[in-house]
């Protein structure tokens, strides 16, 4: 089952033609898992110095070593730009690190969880509990299908939206399109604020630019955040968000310093930070 193309004298190599000419590679010492689901190829391997790792298709989920970036990132953003979040919507991240710092909010009411593909979830239940312990949370409603179809039956119900998705191609190539993004819209509450996973600002400029574009024309306020995540490809990506209302670069709300003690990468402080954009980034999403 093992792709020989990914998994080589003891390294796996991320080699995708979304990023050609490059590939990162980790140093691995198991395969803990490795099997198709009706959706995608899933792997799950001991690397020997980041961790368990999870591959979909061949690309990197997450690393035990680096995932706090990404995770803390696009829900604490969302979460804390919001004045009062009560209702939240994640769409994908099958693995529960979201869940898991949604979580943390103890405004946070009620969350509803659309994943497409069950056997993620069973095999992060397996293989990374310290991210699939988000789905022990009691506020937490699973469905199983696909985001796009789950969200456009609904009307006004969410404060915050966060699509954990794969890359576009692939069962999450509908979560990278307009058709979805009204539907979020609708989806939301007066007020209300979407987070996507926005790709990288060095290797997907197109595919960046019209998020941008999309979210620009369907949402009050549009902003476009940068985090660091060493095991994605070029080391950085992108939060795409859209607001109905509150300002989305600072936060709307203090964060204790209990909850703060409990995180790695996110504060008010970097918050802030994530938006300021290298000069290239700001000249391509201001000429849109
Ligand atoms: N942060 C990660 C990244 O970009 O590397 C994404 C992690 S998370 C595992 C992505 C999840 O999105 C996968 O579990 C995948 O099954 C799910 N997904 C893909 N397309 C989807 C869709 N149309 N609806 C719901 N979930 C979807």
């Amino acid at each position: 089952m093992t792709d020989t193309r990914h998994v080589k004298d003891g390294w796996f190599s991320e080699i995708c033609p979304m990023w050609p000419g490059m590939a990162l590679s980790l140093e691995i010492e198991k395969i803990l898992f490795d099997e198709k689901s009706a959706f995608q190829h899933i792997q799950v391997f001991e690397t020997r110095h980041h961790g368990t790792m999870l591959a979909l298709d061949g690309i990197i989920q997450l690393t035990q070593f680096d995932e706090f970036s990404y995770q803390e990132m696009m829900a604490h953003i969302p979460l804390f730009a919001h004045p009062k979040p009560e209702t939240v919507l994640v769409i994908g991240g099958g693995d529960g690190g979201i869940l898991r710092e949604v979580g943390r909010h103890a405004c946070v009411g009620a969350v509803d969880f659309c994943e497409i593909d069950d056997m993620v979830i069973s095999v992060s239940k397996q293989f990374l509990p310290d991210l699939a312990c988000g789905f022990d949370d009691p506020r937490v409603t699973v469905f199983i299908g696909d985001g796009a179809a789950f969200v456009k039956e609904k009307t006004g119900a969410y404060d915050v939206i966060i699509v954990d998705s794969s890359d576009p191609i692939g069962p999450g190539e509908v979560l990278f399109k307009k058709p979805f993004y009204e539907s979020l819209k609708t989806a939301l509450r007066p007020g209300g604020i979407i987070a996507t996973q926005g790709e990288s600002l060095f290797l997907h400029k197109d595919c960046v630019a019209n998020l941008a574009k999309i979210t620009r024309d369907l949402f009050t306020r549009q902003a476009y955040a940068c985090i660091m995540v060493p095991t994605y490809p070029g080391g950085n990506i992108g939060i795409c968000l859209g607001s109905l209302g509150p300002e989305l670069t600072r936060p709307a709300r203090k964060i204790d310093a209990g909850l703060q003690e409990q995180l790695k990468y996110y504060s008010p402080e970097i918050h802030k930070a994530a938006f300021a954009l290298p000069f290239f980034a700001r000249k391509l999403l201001e000429n849109l």
